[in-house]
């Protein structure tokens, strides 16, 4: 480490300090001044920062100590999303108490982004795993039972034989437990539900009005909801009319191309259907195979279809054809009525299917030409399709639902790929789900004054058997809320969503003890207005987010519609081509990183090295050239510190050098500010201030002798000044020591932002003299300045030099900046 390096863990711990001692970052709600919420979505504590750790909360602090020198009221909080699976798992392997676990783990993540110097307001903190947070998500759980957005019922879950355990879907790799290798098994078991689906349109609906979010994570969010219009209607079994297939299509104008129908093989029709022994086996045999399979996989366009043909047929109602009836694992239960008819002529995976069983295929839609091998999902009229023929797709569509509505058929149904949220988790480390079952009673839910249910400490944790909380008998037994009655406890515990979805809430009024949160802080801090996080939660944490928000909007509770405004998702952090993990031995530990160059360098190479939705391609290089930025500043404002505070603010240049350095100082501020506030374009904001320190140390001694002492003085002093009002919320320490070594009293971050001067900006114009080989042949008034590429554009085109040309081909074009063009043709 070389040595003229500044001080800067002298300087970080001091000012660290300070800021702390000062309560500088500390909010309370003030309706005088316009608000800024800004929140990075909380960590789980697994122990130890990493480099993604970094690279988002230097983003998120940039933007908070950005809107703080604008004027705004910030709130920047950082709590834990403390609960979850790795401290059950620690807990086993350690044979340490997960909330023993937990905690020291907050410790040391707590110390550590300390030292990175982030202007959070650490009142606020919060832990999810505190009966004091969770039990208001216990009282919510209560209302949503009794409104019916909560609900239990059975459902398939993985289960681990060996272990005699469910697995979470993280736990099973490839197929076998990740813990003992047995294989997995689907087990029907009864779980809550958070009833998502009855928000499905107005998830939708306002994904359209939430411009402040990433297009992608929009269209991730439209299709996870996945809204389709068409219709739902009845194919009687052959011979047994009772029965009935019920199929839901976006296309109800193919259905004279049904050539074959298809049952989810887990659909409990087909138990009705055959009545063969040897047919039962058979199904049976393909369900433990199909059970093996992922969804995903299922549902791959890619990949072989498996089915076979039952003995059953059914009828076409818009025909009265009879045709083959299958079961295949690419029709699941879960979508729509877990049953399709099937029109190989215009769907793909219909037509892969078809041509594996050699079943017949029916186009329905005239193709167009040279169209061949394919299904066609494309619009054209109807053909082969009775009263449908020659219309339109769209017109064929309404006439099919209006035949199937006449005759009593079916309906015009919407369907949703989304599911109700399972929220059962069989696990310990969790909140309680608060419900008991009474002898009597049946479920009851807890009385809300007995709320928080606390989650026991003296549970034993193995790994083994079920939920944990069944082995201690203190807690499972207890009265009866209604009767009194004996009843036992709930041992299922919350999903870990189900914290993150109200966390952003919770900060508005964090040691509130009336209720979920205090309704005016509630109502003067949301929504959030930008919101940082990965795109790993793109889907689930956001869309439950959202969901949970319009519960508590229609409980009441909140006036917001929507918890987040903006969303950026930052990319990852990759060393050596890969995502930095501790398998992968690429691992940069920013504790190392923050020893050797502080925490001002490691944010400032976290925040140049790549815009922050690209991931950042660490390179030691990188961060070499950072450290020698900062140091670059530093000794400059060491060096001219006492010309900078002896200097008369109010001179403005006379000189033209003078100007043109003014000129740059106020460019760079708008580029700064613009860079900021389009698109978070952070490196090119740097880049603007790296260049202003450039012509910094250019002007520095070529004004000695040219520009008077008064005037030079006054410019270094408003570049020093602007370079490190617009460092500070990159590099946050250093910036605010110069500051206050120039004599400063108040902190950097007190500071309004600085604004470009429109007279400073305004540009000189100067008369470029044009030659045609070497002869003057016109002048051309131009801004100072103005890039080369541009006054030769305009010497081209004038009209005497295009004369004076005559034809000739252009050789070459000599610029002399400020002075002339020479234009030399060739001889
Ligand atoms: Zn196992
Ligand atoms: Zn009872």
């Amino acid at each position: 480490m070389s040595s003229d390096r500044y001080p800067f863990r002298e300087i970080e711990d001091k000012w660290q300090a300070a800021w702390e001692t000062s309560k500088q970052f500390q909010v309370k709600e003030d309706p005088r001044r316009p608000k800024f919420y800004c929140l990075e979505m909380f960590p789980y504590p697994s122990g130890r920062i990493h480099m993604g750790h970094v690279r988002v909360y230097a983003i998120g602090d940039l933007l908070a100590r950005y809107k703080w020198m604008r004027g705004f009221n910030v709130l920047h909080p950082m709590g834990w999303d403390a609960f979850g699976l790795p401290a059950e798992n620690a807990a086993i392997e350690h044979n340490v108490h997960p909330a023993i676990w937990t905690y020291a783990n907050i410790e040391n993540m707590k110390a550590q982004l300390k030292k990175m110097g982030i202007s959070y307001d650490w009142d606020r903190e919060l832990a999810t795993c505190d009966p004091s947070y969770y039990k208001w998500e216990q009282l919510i759980f209560v209302r949503m039972l009794e409104r019916g957005l909560a609900y239990r019922r059975r459902s398939t879950v993985n289960w681990c034989p060996g272990c005699q355990t469910v697995l979470a879907n993280e736990q099973v790799e490839a197929g076998r437990c990740w813990r003992c290798d047995s294989e997995v098994t689907p087990r029907d078991i009864d779980g809550w539900f958070f009833k998502i689906t009855a928000y499905a349109e107005e998830l939708l609906e306002w994904c359209d009005r939430l411009p402040g979010w990433p297009e992608r994570v929009i269209t991730m969010q439209k299709n996870w909801i996945g809204r389709s219009e068409g219709a739902e209607f009845d194919l009687p079994v052959v011979g047994k009319p009772e029965l009935k297939v019920r199929v839901f299509t976006t296309r109800p104008d193919t259905a004279f191309g049904m050539t074959y129908a298809v049952l989810a093989p887990e659909h409990p029709l087909v138990d009705q259907i055959i009545t063969d022994p040897d047919e039962h086996a058979r199904v049976a045999a393909f369900r433990s195979e199909v059970a093996r399979e992922s969804e995903i996989e299922r549902m791959a366009a890619d990949r072989p279809k498996r089915g076979f043909r039952l003995s059953a047929k059914v009828v076409n109602p818009f025909n009265g054809a009879e045709i083959p009836l299958f079961i295949a694992d690419y029709v699941l239960m879960g979508y729509g009525t877990g049953a399709i008819m099937a029109v190989p002529g215009e769907d793909q995976r219909d037509w892969d299917f078809a041509k594996q069983h050699a079943l017949p295929i029916i186009e329905t839609v005239k193709r167009p030409q040279g169209w061949v091998g394919e299904a066609y999902a494309g619009d054209g009229v109807k053909v082969n399709s009775g009263f449908l023929d020659g219309l339109p797709v769209a017109e064929a569509k309404r006439k099919a639902i209006d035949y199937l509505v006449e005759h009593g058929y079916g309906v015009g149904k919407v369907n949703y790929r989304l599911r109700d949220w399972g929220i059962s988790r069989q696990r310990y480390w969790g909140a309680p789900i608060p419900v008991l079952y009474c002898e009597t009673c049946g479920m009851v839910p807890e009385k809300e004054d007995n709320l928080p249910v606390v989650l026991p400490r003296d549970v034993q944790i193995s790994g083994k058997g079920g939920s944990p909380l069944a082995e201690s008998p203190a807690f499972v037994n207890a009265p009866c809320p209604k009767c009194g009655g004996k009843a036992r406890r709930e041992t299922d515990t919350m999903d870990t969503f189900v914290e993150s979805s109200w966390y952003f809430l919770r900060y508005c009024s964090p040691q509130f003890d009336g209720g979920m949160f205090e309704r005016a802080a509630a109502d003067y801090w949301m929504p959030v207005d930008q919101y940082i996080g990965g795109i790993e939660h793109a889907v689930l944490h956001l869309l439950y987010a959202r969901f949970y928000t319009k519960v508590l909007r229609d409980l009441g509770l909140t006036k917001v519609d929507e918890p987040f405004n903006a969303l950026l998702s930052q990319g990852m952090v990759i060393k050596d081509g890969a995502k930095m993990s501790k398998s992968k031995g690429n691992v940069v530990d920013p504790d190392d990183l923050i020893r050797t160059y502080g925490a001002d360098t490691a944010r400032l190479f976290s925040l140049f090295a790549a815009p922050p939705e690209k991931d950042l391609d660490w390179n030691d290089q990188g961060v070499e050239g950072a450290s020698r930025f900062l140091n670059r500043v530093w000794r400059f404002v060491v060096a001219h510190g006492e010309t900078v505070k002896g200097a008369n603010r109010a001179a403005r240049p006379t000189t033209e050098a003078g100007q043109v350095f003014r000129r740059t100082i106020h460019e760079t501020i708008k580029r700064v500010t613009d860079d900021i506030e389009t698109d978070f374009h952070f490196n090119t904001a740097i880049s603007a201030v790296m260049e202003l320190v450039n012509a910094l140390y250019a002007f520095e001694p070529a004004s000695l002798d040219t520009v008077p002492a008064e005037e030079r003085a006054a410019l270094l002093g408003e570049a020093v000044e602007t370079v490190l009002l617009l460092l500070g919320p990159i590099s946050p320490h250093m910036t605010e020591e110069l500051w206050r070594q120039l004599g400063h009293q108040e902190s950097l971050f007190a500071q309004p932002w600085p604004t470009a001067d429109a007279a400073a900006l305004r540009r000189a114009e100067v008369t470029v003299v044009l030659q045609v080989d070497g002869k003057v042949r016109g002048r051309l008034v131009v801004d100072v300045d103005a890039p080369e590429r541009h006054v030769r554009e305009l010497a081209l085109a004038d009209d005497k030099v295009q004369t004076w040309i005559g034809g000739r081909a252009v050789d070459r074009v000599v610029v002399v900046p400020n002075r002339l063009v020479n234009i030399v043709t060739k001889p």
